[in-house]
């Protein structure tokens, strides 16, 4: 029988939303191969996050968890080691999770220590050794076969529903082996604090271009963002110009994000920006230029200069909210 092991990321006494969508892929292979569920939270002292998981259970058998002092803060390297213990303990015939930026960094690395195949950035599950995934910036979809036990996988965060909770399922400790951190440490951690949500979790996202001219003029995006109480957002062009920090970049090589509504202003619409911000319910597009690539793709466009227009908008916004 499969056994699927899903990997979760916690933040305080829950479950990051962004694991959410790994579940659900999780629990597709399990249907697909007729297998059974499992969850895995790890950290320093993750006992309240995974309680909080098994009463959502999620059509998991068991939700398991291995805490060390070695997992916190993150490391790619002691997480990897982790999993690799975990899937070996369960004889887990399938391991993954959310495509997001440590999972992405960790899960490789375990598939490699094991010699596995892997599947990245999963956004559809054909069987049980069978995954689409988007290829070419998201020109084009393959699928993908793969041989080999454990089969690695990550599922696109934008591509996979969050599940709807079920049943509690039992928690189940495991005991954590000396992990294997290949001597790297952490040293320091610089936290951007920001009172707007996490681009990936928002539900409203701002995004900005070359054409916004310069950083000082972001200013005009944020008030429009805090007025739709959204998250700010920027093509690579913009990150690359030193307009705003690199972590705001939307992108191929940047944040994939979904919200249910992009607004991009100034920015042409590459293929490397689409590739970030396709699967947006809603998408915006403000530019002056008719001709941008950005309005093909857009469900409402507007054929303006930002200073004209981003003023008024935040200012109809914030009247029709405190109205
Ligand atoms: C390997 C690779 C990976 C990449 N990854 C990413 C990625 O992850 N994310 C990403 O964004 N890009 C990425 N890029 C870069 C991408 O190809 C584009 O160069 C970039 O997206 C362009 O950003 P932009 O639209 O802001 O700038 P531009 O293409 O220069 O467009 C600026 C737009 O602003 C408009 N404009 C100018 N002034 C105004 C005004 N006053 N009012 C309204 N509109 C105005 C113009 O008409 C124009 O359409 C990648 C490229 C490569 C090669």
């Amino acid at each position: 029988m499969s056994k699927v092991l899903v990997v979760l990321e916690t933040a305080g006494n829950g479950v990051r939303s962004t694991s959410l969508p790994g579940i659900t892929c999780g629990q597709q292979i399990a249907k697909a191969t007729g297998g059974e569920l499992h969850l895995l939270v790890l950290g320093a002292d993750p006992a309240g996050a995974a309680q909080a998981v098994a009463a959502a259970g999620y059509g998991a058998k068991a939700v398991h968890v291995m805490a060390s002092p070695a997992l916190e803060p993150f490391t790619a390297e002691a997480w990897a080691d982790a999993i690799v213990h975990a899937a070996r303990t369960l004889g887990a015939t399938h391991v993954g999770g959310t495509a997001t930026s440590s999972l992405r960094d960790a899960l490789p690395r375990a598939a490699a220590l094991l010699d596995a195949p892997l599947c990245p950035e999963a956004v559809a599950v054909k069987s049980g050794d069978t995954f689409t995934r988007p290829v070419s910036a998201g020109r084009a979809l393959l699928d993908l076969k793969v041989k080999g036990t454990p089969i690695f996988f990550t599922a696109r965060g934008t591509e996979f529903e969050a599940p709807a909770a079920g049943a509690a399922a039992p928690v189940a400790a495991m005991a954590a082996p000396a992990l294997n951190n290949l001597g790297v440490q952490v040293l320091s951690i610089q936290k951007t604090e920001s009172a707007r949500p996490a681009l990936t979790e928002a539900r409203v996202i701002v995004s900005g271009g070359r054409g916004m001219g310069s950083g000082a003029n972001f200013a005009h995006l944020e008030k429009l963002t805090d007025a739709l109480g959204g998250a700010l957002g920027a093509s690579r062009a913009a990150t690359d110009a030193g307009m705003v920090p690199a972590d705001l970049q939307v992108g191929q090589t940047g944040k994939i994000v979904a919200p249910e509504l992009y607004i991009a202003v100034a920015i042409s619409g590459a293929i490397q920006h689409l590739a970030g911000m396709k699967g947006s319910k809603v998408i915006v597009a403000i530019n002056k230029d008719a001709e941008a690539p950005i309005f093909q793709l857009a469900d409402y466009g507007l054929v303006a200069k930002w200073e004209d227009t981003i003023p008024r908008l935040t200012q109809l916004v914030s009247a029709h909210r405190s109205a």
